[in-house]
């Protein structure tokens, strides 16, 4: 959605401050749900959102993969983590970010180590501030390795887009709204293999190109987020 708010100000900063390729502040912390066979909790700028994982059985028996785990992401929005309440209960945009988590996911988990299980990763979103679905990505990705499931690697998530004609990191709720492209990725960081390319909006092919960089230089700083919170869990510090 275009309009003429002014996302980036005289002194060449965004609304809330930052730079053009600085990051809102990322938190995770791990096993957070008591229940669960690994969780793991994500503050990303003002979005919270926390991840559940089950592992288990596949059910009823015939949905059984004799030779390899099903994956099953559940993105979820509460009703009052957005501005405007959210109807509760699936909808398409909702079905859409679960099918590309779960592609994700899918694309690390070593499947075949887990024949006829099934990996549940329930994903709720307690309060939304624009690219939900790469935080509950990165943070579901945590969860599933809190879980013990044998993964290649860590997802990591992030966004880029544009916003008043310029590249920026991690989009804010305003620039998701007002700006002019909105481009989620993840990758996993050890092959540079991409899992999740989402494009809303419009861009040159330097601007994606830009933005792609931008996102490759933030993506070690949010893994080792990830590797602090799974390694806190056992109080080890990183390089241990
Ligand atoms: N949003 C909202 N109501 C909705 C869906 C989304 O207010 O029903 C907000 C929410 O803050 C979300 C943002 O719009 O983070 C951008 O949504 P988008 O579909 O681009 O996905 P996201 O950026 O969260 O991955």
């Amino acid at each position: 959605m275009e309009s003429n708010i002014k996302l980036i100000t005289d002194d060449g900063l965004r609304l809330d401050g930052r730079a053009l390729n600085e990051m809102r502040p990322i938190k995770i912390q791990t096993g957070v749900v008591e229940k669960a066979d690994g969780s793991a909790y994500i503050e990303w700028g003002a979005n919270k959102i926390i991840a559940a994982v089950y592992v288990r059985e596949a059910y009823p028996k015939h949905a059984q993969n004799i030779d390899r785990a099903i994956v099953k992401a559940r993105y979820n929005m509460s009703g009052y983590s957005v501005e405007e309440r959210k109807r509760p209960g699936p909808d398409r945009r909702t079905m859409e970010i679960s099918k590309v988590i779960t592609e994700a996911l899918e694309s690390t988990i070593v499947l075949e180590k887990l024949p006829r299980a099934e990996v549940d990763v329930f994903i709720q979103v307690l309060e939304a501030d624009a690219g939900t679905r790469i935080a509950s990505l990165t943070t579901a990705s945590v969860a599933v390795a809190d879980a013990g499931v044998p993964m290649r690697d860590l997802v990591v998530g992030c966004t880029a887009g544009k916003a008043d004609g310029k590249m920026v990191l991690d989009l804010s709720k305003d620039e998701d709204n007002f700006g002019e492209a909105d481009i989620p990725m993840a990758i996993l960081p050890r092959t540079k293999k991409i899992v999740l390319l989402q494009l809303d909006g419009k861009v040159s092919q330097e601007e994606f190109d830009e933005a792609t960089s931008m996102m490759m230089n933030a993506i070690p700083r949010i893994s080792e987020i990830q590797r602090n919170a799974l390694m806190s869990k056992y109080n080890v510090e990183e390089g241990e």
